[in-house]
């Protein structure tokens, strides 16, 4: 456990109303009375001049501070609330720095908050969620996760594997039993139970990873179909409020949206063309990695062109198992209604076709599944709820944020609890079974966790955090 103390800024770069400096260590007193001139009361805001070396004031502003173990990292923590300029905090950790405190890494104040039992794990990779969050319903269930519902389910499926190892390990003591254990213990029932249970948090978890990391959708199609257009119709009034990913704002290639909270990431492979600029090319070839690992590939077509050898060159450079979409656009131009169509009724069959008899003398739309105009909006709501559903949203109110890392180790435990199952009646492998979905499940809230997995999941938190 580390008792060195570290400093940070803790506001975001750049210029505001107010910038914190965060520190936090064993014992604050000699720095707290160096740089406010006085001691401070537990947990009461207090105007002070934040001194330098000489004794002159840096900044004037507010002090707060919390002696350990009541605070966010379980130490003592103070935090110097100053004028938001860029120098002015600059100073002030300076001075911090002087006084014996280092510089923190990112996200190293919640790892103390983790090591010191003020947080477990998932809740401590929800707070950089909750931070990162790219929609209101995103920073909802990181809200969620931080107030420790995900953690809690874990417990009660950790507490249920417990007791059923310990009923286990008791009758290996009495083997003549063995029998009995089985049948008045429930052996079978309570673990199709658990099973069960541990399904329902793996579906909401994987709600909750979709809102976490975002879906990512391919936009293909020949020059003038109207992929543009599309992306502003889907955007709509949503792209107001959801913000650029750092680093990707210059970036022509992608676009964020959300769709009913959900984080979607647009790549419109348009922007890839050939080119000799060196930043363009590794941002390109970047993109055609993100495909490789894309969830949807929407593949636009107009109306009045259908779906030709050109698509068809389009679809066969992506990558075979990405789902795809075949939507007609422009469907305005070409009068035919909107709405959705299953690709493998043959054309003109659909109750859904609106009983339109000139699509089924169109074959080349054969294969479309959506009909829209990206120009007047018909169609657009179906596209919505059907990326939505090959996506694998259900939106429902209790989502909590989750990650990859959370969703194997779910897959994981169900894996050895199907085994376990397999096992029975041969207790010692049955127990051992269980003993492994347990380690599992509990790697998700850190009781168990390599420090390479620590440094990973805080090495990507901000500084200050
Ligand atoms: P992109 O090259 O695929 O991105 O296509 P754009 O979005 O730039 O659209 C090309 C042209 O088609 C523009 O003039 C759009 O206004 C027009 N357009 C796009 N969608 C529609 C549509 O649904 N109906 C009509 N009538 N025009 C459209
Ligand atoms: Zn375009």
């Amino acid at each position: 456990m580390p008792t060195d103390t570290i400093a940070a800024i803790a506001t975001a770069p750049g210029r505001g109303g107010v910038g914190v400096v965060r520190v936090s260590g064993r014992a604050l007193a000699d720095l707290i009375a160096a740089i406010a001139g006085r001691g401070l009361l537990p947990r009461q805001a207090t105007r002070v001049d934040f001194l330098d070396a000489a004794g002159h004031a840096i900044d004037s502003g507010l002090a707060l501070y919390f002696p350990g173990p009541n605070s966010y990292t379980g130490e003592d923590v103070v935090e110097w609330q100053g004028h938001g300029g860029p120098v002015i905090l600059q100073l002030l950790l300076a001075r911090c720095l002087d006084l014996g405190a280092r510089l923190a890494e990112p996200g190293e104040f919640t790892r103390r908050a983790f090591e010191n039992g003020k947080l477990d794990l998932a809740q401590a990779e929800a707070v950089a969620d909750l931070i990162d969050a790219a929609t209101a319903t995103a920073a909802r269930s990181a809200v969620r996760s931080l107030q420790g519902e995900f953690s809690g389910e874990i417990h009660r499926l950790v507490g249920e594997l417990t007791e059923l190892r310990a009923l286990t390990e008791a009758t290996l003591d009495f083997p003549d039993e063995e029998i009995d254990f089985l049948q008045s213990a429930d052996a079978f029932g309570r673990l199709d139970r658990l099973r069960q249970r541990l399904e329902a948090v793996f579906a909401r978890a994987q709600q909750g990873k979709l809102l976490q990391s975002g879906a990512s959708v391919v936009l293909v199609g020949q020059p003038n179909v109207g992929k543009s257009s599309l992306l502003n119709r889907l955007a709509g009034d949503e792209l107001a409020i959801v913000t650029p990913i750092a680093g990707t704002t210059r970036d022509a290639v992608r676009s964020h949206l959300q769709l009913d909270g959900v984080p979607i990431n647009i790549i419109d492979t348009a922007g890839l063309r050939e080119t000799d600029d060196e930043v363009e090319q590794i941002g390109i070839e970047r993109s055609w990695r993100e495909i490789e690992r894309a969830d949807l590939a929407l593949l636009l077509a107009d109306a009045q062109h259908g779906l030709g050898a050109a698509e068809q060159a389009i679809l066969d450079r992506l990558p075979p198992e990405l789902p795809r979409l075949l939507i007609i656009n422009k469907i305005d131009l070409a009068g035919l209604p909107a709405g959705r169509r299953n690709a493998t009724e043959p054309p003109g069959t659909a109750a859904q076709d609106g009983g339109d008899s000139r699509r089924a003398d169109l074959p080349f739309l054969a294969g479309a599944r959506l009909f829209l105009s990206a120009k007047t909006g018909e169609g657009i709501d179906a596209l919505r709820r059907e990326i939505l559903a090959i996506i694998g949203w259900n939106a429902s109110e209790d989502i909590f944020i989750a990650r990859e890392r959370h969703l194997r180790a779910l897959h994981d435990a169900a894996s050895h609890i199907d085994l376990a199952h397999a096992q029975l009646p041969r207790l010692e492998l049955f127990a051992e079974e269980l003993r492994l979905a347990q380690q599992r499940l509990g790697s998700i809230t850190g009781e168990v966790s390599a420090d390479d997995l620590l440094g990973e999941i805080f090495g990507r938190f901000c500084i200050g955090k």
